[in-house]
């Protein structure tokens, strides 16, 4: 027999949140302030590489910054482009940062990157390869998936497009992963809203120039992400948070720079952005354009976690 703290107990962990990270999974509210939308490692050559040397280039730059208050790094690498979900869970280890990984497949680049079996089989087969690494693990680990990562050119939607995005759909109603779609601007972003609205992260919507296009999705319940957090496009990026917040869609907007990327192939991996940028200049910059320190805490806190769980 259970006695009432048992009982309740019980109740708790039943419907406590958690997020599948590199390390396995975590309670929603000890993510703290996070990064959406960075690289590890992005191999487009399908070069082989020194796992060793990739973690010795990237670890001090996930110590920077976890130095700077942050704990969870959301990396978008997909499979077949470097994913490296081994690679991954080392650093995680030694920054202490939590890192989350994905499944799904990167359709932009004139779809060169979709692996030959996705053009013959139907959206629920590819759909099912999503389900079982969300519930079993990815490549051989018991390391799962937090989100699904997808990417099309900026469209019309080409037919195997439309197809991931079905299998993406697929793998949201089995296990409630969101769908991270990198589109960028144009007609397909407009048209994968329309598929997807509510599961629908927007990656790259900084591309897209009109602030009516990003009200407009945020009103349509998508998730409005401005990942490409730089010295150039700053300006920008306070600009569209802004328009967000005075239209009401402050809990819509996700942040992140898009930096990172080891490039196997490249000599030491290339050259590697680190990630301190936001916390060193851009939110400070945020914060003088008039956006409050508990708007800025909804951003950087609040917004993934909901984005990750809800
Ligand atoms: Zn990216």
């Amino acid at each position: 027999m259970f006695n009432r703290r048992q009982f309740f107990l019980s109740l708790l962990a039943a419907t406590a949140k958690t997020v599948q990270t590199v390390r396995g999974p975590v309670p929603v509210e000890k993510l703290g302030v996070t990064l959406m939308h960075e690289h590890v490692l992005v191999n487009f050559t399908g070069a082989t590489y020194d796992r060793d040397e990739a973690f010795r280039v990237a670890l001090p730059k996930l110590e920077d910054l976890y130095d700077r208050g942050c704990r969870t790094l959301v990396e978008c690498t997909p499979d077949y482009i470097g994913r490296d979900a081994r690679l991954l869970r080392r650093l995680s280890t030694a920054s202490r940062l939590h890192i989350l990984t994905n499944t799904g497949y990167y359709a932009a680049a004139n779809d060169k990157y979709v692996p030959e079996h996705a053009w013959k089989e139907s959206a629920q087969q590819i759909a099912n390869r999503w389900i079982t690494e969300s519930r079993i693990g990815i490549d051989g680990t018991d390391i799962r998936p937090a989100f699904v990562k997808l990417g099309v050119d900026a469209g019309p939607l080409s037919e195997i497009d439309t197809k991931l995005i079905e299998a993406g759909l697929l793998t949201y109603r089995a296990t409630g992963l969101k769908l991270h779609v990198h589109t960028g601007n144009g007609i397909a972003a407009k048209q994968i809203l329309g598929l997807i609205d509510k599961a629908y992260v927007w990656v790259h919507a900084q591309n897209e120039k009109d602030h009516r296009a990003h009200i407009e999705a945020a009103r349509a319940g998508a998730w409005i992400e401005l990942d490409g957090v730089n010295e150039r496009s700053a300006e920008a990026h306070i600009a569209v948070i802004r328009a967000l917040i005075a239209a009401g869609y402050l809990n819509r907007v996700l942040i992140s720079q898009d930096s990172g990327w080891y490039r196997p192939g490249e000599p030491g991996g290339g050259r590697f952005n680190g990630y301190t940028f936001l916390f060193d200049s851009f939110l400070p910059a945020l914060k003088r354009s008039g956006v409050s320190d508990a708007h800025i805490r909804t951003i950087m806190v609040d917004n993934p976690a909901r984005v990750l769980t809800s």
